[in-house]
């Protein structure tokens, strides 16, 4: 089967298609067909050798795949063969053409999304979702700011505050981004490239604050949205890419918080309880992943670059 392998740390030119053995499920195991795999921002601080978590090399990148199930191991009770899944993790890497995954970690996957959907359903999705449900607490009364709400974590916030009955206020960075941000469920955009866009957003909330602020760039924003939060409000830092210095004074005077989470930290319940609010949401039609680019599985290299570049408009996924 065809995968990308990287055999060293460094540049998105690590990133090599090659032909390797197909994986057999041993006993708990699926094989799945990947037929889309997302590209998530995580995946290129560790193939730069930078994140928490370092895998052993060589490695294929991915956590996030969809397709159809190939063969399954002893015991395996969850899927069949045949059965349309999504993966939450896999054993093998997502980014090539099979897939090995614990049992666990494969998830049905509704008729109503398609494979290149289901691609960004597990990193995105299930931020968004422990962010505002586990992290923030958020309520139905409340008004959720999603700080870069183009990007793959940010529009799966914007459905899911929007479904939870929250007002929404969604960041983005170009007319593309701010179009899909009020179309995906935003009830007001801001543009933040804007100079002085946060005293509009605080405007729009009628100088009360946001009772919690989903933060994708925290290393740029933490210090301003601290200025932004309502009484006991909460910011939840989902991305930071550096050191930011904040007034702890402006948290004080409003009881406010800063939480912070990383999806690969979640509790088994936890885990549980999100795949449950997301197969819901997906079903529903309330979560709709949007898929911005799709790019051959050869393209991985210019997949990893242009995660990273401004102007995010839907998820980048791979066809395998
Ligand atoms: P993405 O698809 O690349 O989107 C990036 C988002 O950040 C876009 O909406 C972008 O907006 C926005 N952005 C750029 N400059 C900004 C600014 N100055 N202020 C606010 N937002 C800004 O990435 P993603 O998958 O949504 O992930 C977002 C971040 O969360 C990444 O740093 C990622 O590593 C992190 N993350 C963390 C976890 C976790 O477990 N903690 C899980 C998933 C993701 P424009 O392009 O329109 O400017």
């Amino acid at each position: 089967m065809k995968a990308i392998r990287v055999h060293q740390f460094g540049g998105p030119e690590v990133l090599k298609l090659e032909e390797v053995a197909t994986p057999r499920p041993s006993a708990g195991e699926v094989l799945v067909r990947i037929h889309a795999a997302g590209v998530n921002p995580y995946d290129t601080y560790m193939r730069a050798g930078t994140y928490a978590i370092k895998p052993p090399l060589p490695y294929t990148p991915g956590s996030d795949g969809a397709g159809v199930v190939e063969a399954v191991g002893e015991g395996v009770k969850k899927v069949t063969r045949g059965d349309r899944v999504y993966t939450a993790q896999t054993l093998t890497g997502a980014y090539a053409e099979y897939a090995l995954a614990r049992e666990q970690q494969v998830h049905p996957l509704p008729a109503k999304i398609d494979f290149k959907q289901g691609a960004g359903i597990w990193v995105p999705y299930g931020t968004a979702y422990h962010a505002l449900y586990h992290s923030a607490k958020a309520h139905a009364s409340e008004t959720a700011l999603v700080h870069g709400a183009s990007g793959g974590v940010g529009i799966a916030a914007l459905q899911i505050a929007r479904a939870m009955g929250m007002k929404v206020l969604g960041t983005a960075g170009t007319p593309k981004g701010l179009e899909m941000a009020k179309r995906e469920g935003a009830h007001q955009v801001f543009d933040h490239r804007k100079a002085g866009y946060q005293e509009e957003i605080l405007q729009a909330t009628g100088n009360r604050g946001a009772d919690v602020i989903l933060e994708m760039l925290a290393n740029v924003n933490l210090a301003h949205d601290t200025k932004l939060l309502a009484n006991n409000g909460r910011v939840v830092v989902i991305g930071s890419r550096g050191e930011v210095t904040i007034n702890p004074r402006e948290l004080m005077s409003r009881r406010a918080s800063i939480r912070a989470l990383v999806l690969w930290a979640i509790t088994p319940a936890e885990e549980a309880d999100i795949h449950a609010g997301l197969f819901a949401g997906l079903e529903n039609g309330t979560l709709r992943p949007i898929v911005g680019k799709e790019l051959p599985l050869a393209d991985a290299a210019r997949a990893h670059k242009e995660i990273l570049e401004p102007g995010a408009a839907g998820k980048i996924v791979l066809i395998c």
